[in-house]
């Protein structure tokens, strides 16, 4: 099983995922809600959301997002 589906808290901030968890748009970080709204504010996260789309254009599902490691 997935790691981003068993783990019980935020790569970023460490809280609990019960409210709800997503993938990071910059990394493949499993974060919460709130991390995420901080993370649309971010300057490059459009940036970020191209990138993301063009790869999953060229059919890379994988793609570990512009600050992935
Ligand atoms: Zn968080």
């Amino acid at each position: 099983m997935d790691r981003f589906f068993t783990q019980t808290t935020c790569d970023r901030c460490g809280e609990s995922l019960k409210g709800g968890r997503i993938m990071s748009m910059f990394n493949t970080d499993c974060i919460c809600l709130k991390c995420k709204e901080k993370e649309q504010l971010d300057p490059e996260y459009s940036k970020a959301l191209q990138a993301e789309r063009k790869q999953v254009q060229k059919g890379n599902y994988n793609y570990k997002g512009i600050r992935g490691k």
